[in-house]
């Protein structure tokens, strides 16, 4: 039995609508997913549907920005309660953020003449967590730009003219608030961030995990994170970060991750539920 625990939908930046990305793990054979859509938690009611029509086992997860001594990071939250105010609250200043972002980029590209209008984002994204994928499909789709790589080399790459940063919050605060909701905390795609001196800072701060095996790990890269997970005692994880079409081919099924590192997980989020449940 097999789990991809890294997953998008149109939600946030993926492709495929919560449904198309059920049928696919169903055509790959997987016991359970995760949903993991940037700073939001949106699609999760919809993909639980969903996998329990498909017979899958279903993880409300997100994969929330966040940053660490000036590294920007990525960290999973899994077994979360889609519904804990804090969580609602804080991702909601996030969304909020997010689409003034992206005005700010649209603002920038019409100083440089490029007349995109935000609201052609907002409704080509149609969901709260729009993000530069957005602004670059817009882009193609007014014929402004003739492809997304096209975009983002010449508008929306950093240190290109329409680039904003994004705001983040601290990894310590993602942490906190992926407990406090009850669920657990993991460092998405170490790899990819080459910036493993923040991970004794981030045990620290609470970290339950880390995922050691990626699209983009190599098997080198995975055996690098599984040794550092045992010396940190952390969980292993795994998932596809697949967005659907969105970035060539779709990727869920290339990454299997064993099902009895889920069972750990589920164990270590029904200790931080006791815990979440007792703190004031
Ligand atoms: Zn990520
Ligand atoms: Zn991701």
């Amino acid at each position: 039995m097999f789990a991809d625990l890294h997953l998008h939908t149109q939600f946030s930046d993926g492709t495929y609508s919560p449904e198309e990305m059920v049928s696919q793990a169903r055509l790959h054979g997987l016991a359970a997913l995760a949903l993991t859509d940037h700073d939001t938690v949106e699609g999760c009611p919809r993909t639980a549907q969903a996998c329990e029509a498909a017979g899958i086992e279903f993880i409300p997860g997100t994969e929330l920005t966040a940053e660490q001594n000036g590294n920007e990071l990525h960290i999973l939250g899994y077994f979360i309660d889609i519904r804990n105010p804090g969580l609602l609250e804080e991702i909601g200043k996030f969304q909020h953020v997010r689409q003034n972002r992206i005005r700010e980029m649209v603002a920038r590209l019409n100083r440089l003449n490029v007349p995109l209008r935000a609201e052609a984002v907002f409704a080509l994204a149609n969901c709260r967590a729009p993000g530069r994928p957005h602004v670059a499909r817009a882009l193609v789709q007014a014929g402004l730009c003739a492809s997304l790589d096209e975009a983002f080399e010449r508008f929306l790459k950093k240190n290109r003219p329409a680039f904003v940063p994004k705001f983040k919050m601290s990894a310590a605060d993602a942490i906190e608030l992926i407990h406090a909701a009850g669920g657990v905390a993991v460092m998405a795609h170490p790899g990819l961030n080459r910036t493993d001196e923040v991970i004794p800072g981030m045990v620290e701060a609470g970290l339950d995990g880390i995922e050691c095996f990626h699209t983009k790990h190599s098997t080198a890269t995975a055996a690098r994170y599984l040794e550092l997970a045992d010396r940190f005692h952390l969980l292993v994880t795994g998932g596809s970060d697949c967005h659907g079409l969105s970035k060539g081919r779709p990727l869920i099924g290339t990454v299997k991750l064993p099902y009895q590192h889920v069972e750990k997980l589920r164990a270590k989020a029904e200790e931080r539920k006791a815990a979440a449940t007792v703190s004031p």
